[in-house]
């Protein structure tokens, strides 16, 4: 394969930058562009090494550099790989990238290290689309699911899963194939438990999919009220800035604000609307649609009341519009007395509570009604889980072949029927793993990478 060069280093000024250098020719590549100060060569070197000295281009010297090779299949790659640490600054990294680019590397595709790590069976695809999660973890929480799947749990599972529809099949083969052999015929009740296992257990990376998702993209939600209500102090109270206008005057808000917070375990990409009643004033009249559409495709709905009024017309409205929506009933100003009745939450199963916004206070109630709206617990997020859309398809996939394959086996439908179906299964299976995948989706994976990874 063609040898890649990338800076693996953000782009921005820092302490040290990394230039890598992967593929068939990266030992000489490295040798061409770093003299080490001891005079020893890069090309004797051994892997796991590393040499001070200096990078140049040509005659002209760049910069003091630390060189380190990995030997192949040794390196992340797979590949010999060489890396040099220069000087953090933004041109002369650039310069060092130039100077490997003139003397036989390529400029690498995003992800093409890794995607060159999962070519040469360093990873199998699940744990190579981890790898940009851990990059992207912001909390600690999404850390550890990126880290489970990086080190191989979901890989482990489907292998298991894909081994046990291998032996299935096997099983099947024979029986099929070798009917006046003396095989033991295949029981159809222990056909069935196995297969129903298999499902089980696949079924098990997709139930906490969602709570999953959550915690890493964030879900997108709509602080919505009648005027007045404390919806912007609330925004402001969650997203720790006076970011939404807050006065007693009907009307304040009237374009969407929005602000990514982190409440808790969950990331809410929120966003503040105009108070939602009859309005003559135009531009009011248009904010109030727009939070009305933002309503029904909001992931989460943030339906805030005034405790200290009684049920108005308008919050009615508002309850019938949330009624089938995931929704949290905020009734808010619980430091006045309180005139509101909350029964009406009761009667049509809202999750609702009590808070003050402008005195700080419920937040962790208000926390834990939306946890529990999305299902969050320790339990799930400590469940190891499918990690995107892709993953998800694949195994959702496999369990509906898995599902058609159990139907006929209870029809009493010929074993042909099945065998076609569970290796229906497995291949479908093979490709969440990635050993049987089109190029065109090993392409999508990795496009989503940055360049140096
Ligand atoms: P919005 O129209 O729903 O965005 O409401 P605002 O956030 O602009 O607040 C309207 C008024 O209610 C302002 O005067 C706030 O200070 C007041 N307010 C908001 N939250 C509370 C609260 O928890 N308690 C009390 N007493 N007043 C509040
Ligand atoms: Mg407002």
């Amino acid at each position: 394969m063609s040898t890649i060069a990338a800076v693996s280093t953000p782009n921005a000024v820092g302490g040290i930058a990394v230039i890598r250098i992967s593929g068939e020719n990266a030992i000489q590549v490295a040798d061409r562009i770093f003299t080490a100060a001891g005079g020893k060569r890069v090309a004797d070197m051994e892997g796991y090494t590393c040499a001070y000295g200096f990078a140049h281009d040509g005659d002209e010297r760049l910069d003091d550099c630390i060189l380190t090779v990995f030997r192949a299949p040794h390196s992340y790659t797979g590949e010999d790989t060489a890396e040099i640490s220069c000087h953090g600054g933004i041109y002369v990294t650039r310069r060092v990238l130039r100077a490997a680019l003139a003397n036989g590397a390529e400029n690498a595709l995003p992800g093409e290290f890794t995607k060159r790590a999962f070519m040469n069976g360093k990873l199998d695809l699940t744990q190579a689309e981890a790898v940009m999660d851990v990059i992207s973890a912001r909390s600690e929480r999404e850390l550890k699911m990126a880290e489970d799947l990086r080190s191989g749990k979901a890989f482990r599972i489907a292998e298991g899963c894909s081994e046990k529809l291998l032996r299935v099949l096997g099983d099947l083969a024979a029986w099929t194939d070798y009917p006046e052999e003396d095989i033991p015929a295949v029981e159809p009740a222990m056909l069935e438990k196995k297969l129903a296992e298999v499902r089980d257990e696949l079924n098990s990376l997709i139930v906490n999919y969602d709570a999953g998702r959550i915690v890493r993209e964030g879900v997108l939600t709509a602080i919505v009220g009648r005027p007045n209500v404390g919806k912007s102090t609330l925004f402001n109270l969650l997203s720790g800035c006076q970011r939404s206008i807050v006065t007693d005057i009907a009307g304040t808000t009237r374009d969407i604000v929005e602000e990514t917070v982190r409440l808790g375990d969950i990331v809410l990409r929120l966003s503040d609307t105009a108070g939602i009643r009859e309005t003559a004033d135009v531009i009011e009249g248009i904010g109030v649609e727009m939070a009305e559409k933002l309503m029904t495709s909001a992931e989460l709905v943030i339906a805030v009341f005034d405790g200290g009024c009684p049920c108005t017309e308008d919050d009615m409205y508002l309850i019938e519009k949330i009624r089938d929506t995931k929704a949290v009933a905020v009734v808010n100003k619980n430091d006045k007395e309180q005139m509101f009745d909350t029964d009406i939450f009761t009667q049509i199963n809202i999750p609702f509570v009590y808070i003050s916004a402008r005195e700080n206070n419920g937040i962790d109630e208000l926390k834990n009604a939306i946890e529990k709206v999305f299902c969050i617990s320790n339990n799930t997020l400590n469940s190891v889980t499918a990690a995107n859309e892709r993953q998800r398809f694949c195994i959702e996939a496999t369990i509906e072949s898995l599902d058609n394959a159990i139907h006929v086996l209870r029809n009493g439908e010929n074993l042909d029927a099945v065998n076609v179906l569970v290796d229906e299964a497995e291949q479908r299976l093979l490709s969440l793993t990635g050993k049987r995948i089109t190029d065109a989706v090993v392409d999508e994976v990795f496009s989503r990478f940055c360049v140096g990874k």
